[in-house]
């Protein structure tokens, strides 16, 4: 997927490069330009008034892609010495709601070691399951070694969402996994509610320097991914 400009409708407003928390828009001869570092989030094509930023899909995958194999919510836990940090603990009050709502399973998955002892203490937290990815390298967070297991694991038990905190390491491994999945991401993300008619996951995160919510969806992608801000949702009482 790429993010595209109509040449022929920018108007060199520059309200994307607001909106691009990336820093991943610039103004080339009054022309809107997308840079590398951009994460695919979305928010500079709600952000346009002229409608001239679009997302690119690769034809050949979405055409592939059928979203009705895709099943349950995930949380993606964030941990240190051992202790579940409080943001994956937010995310998982959201997410039961969500997995209500669709009625699928809610997972968390945790990639790490040292915590056979502490799952029964994690489960009291209201998920159906928990992934468990066991090694002792991934003991601390290494980015490309957690893009590539979760990668995979998404691969291979395809949940339509995956819920991340939008924390130094959350902003990290989410957009390099949803570019490897050709995934929808939003980032940041103070919002989350559920159309039950097309079980998309709508997105709301504040634009504009935070004087717009905009609501968004990948209603031809999954998983949904989102990267959700810590305080926004309270923790489930276990
Ligand atoms: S917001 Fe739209 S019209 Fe304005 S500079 Fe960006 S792409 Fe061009
Ligand atoms: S899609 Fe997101 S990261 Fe990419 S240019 Fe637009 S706002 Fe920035």
């Amino acid at each position: 997927m790429s993010i595209i400009i109509d040449e022929e409708l920018c108007t060199g407003c520059a309200s994307c490069m607001e909106s691009c928390i990336y820093g991943a828009i610039e103004l080339d001869n009054n022309m809107a330009k997308v840079l590398p570092n951009c994460t695919l989030c979305g928010a500079c094509i709600e952000a346009c008034p002229e409608e001239a930023i679009s997302l690119k899909r690769n034809g050949d995958r979405a055409q592939k892609i059928d979203i009705s194999h895709f099943k349950g919510v995930w949380v993606v836990a964030e941990h240190y010495k051992k202790k579940i940090q409080n943001i994956s603990l937010q995310l998982l009050g959201k997410g039961r709601k969500l997995a209500d709502i669709l009625s699928v399973n809610l997972t968390l998955v945790i990639l790490g070691t040292d915590f056979d002892d502490k799952l029964e203490e994690f489960s009291l937290y209201g998920m159906d399951e928990i992934i468990y990815i066991k090694s002792p390298i991934l003991k601390d967070y290494y980015s490309d070694l957690y893009t590539k297991v979760i990668t995979e694991l998404v691969l291979e038990n395809k949940p339509e969402i995956i819920l991340i905190g939008a924390t130094p390491t959350g902003r990290d491994f989410a957009p390099r996994v949803a570019k490897r999945l050709s995934a929808g991401l939003t980032a940041d993300c103070t919002g989350l509610e559920i159309n039950l008619e097309t079980r998309n996951l709508l997105q709301t995160r504040p634009t504009y320097g935070g004087t717009i919510m905009a609501t968004i969806r990948t209603p031809s992608s999954r998983p949904q991914m989102a990267t959700v801000r810590a305080g926004i949702f309270k923790i489930p009482e276990k």
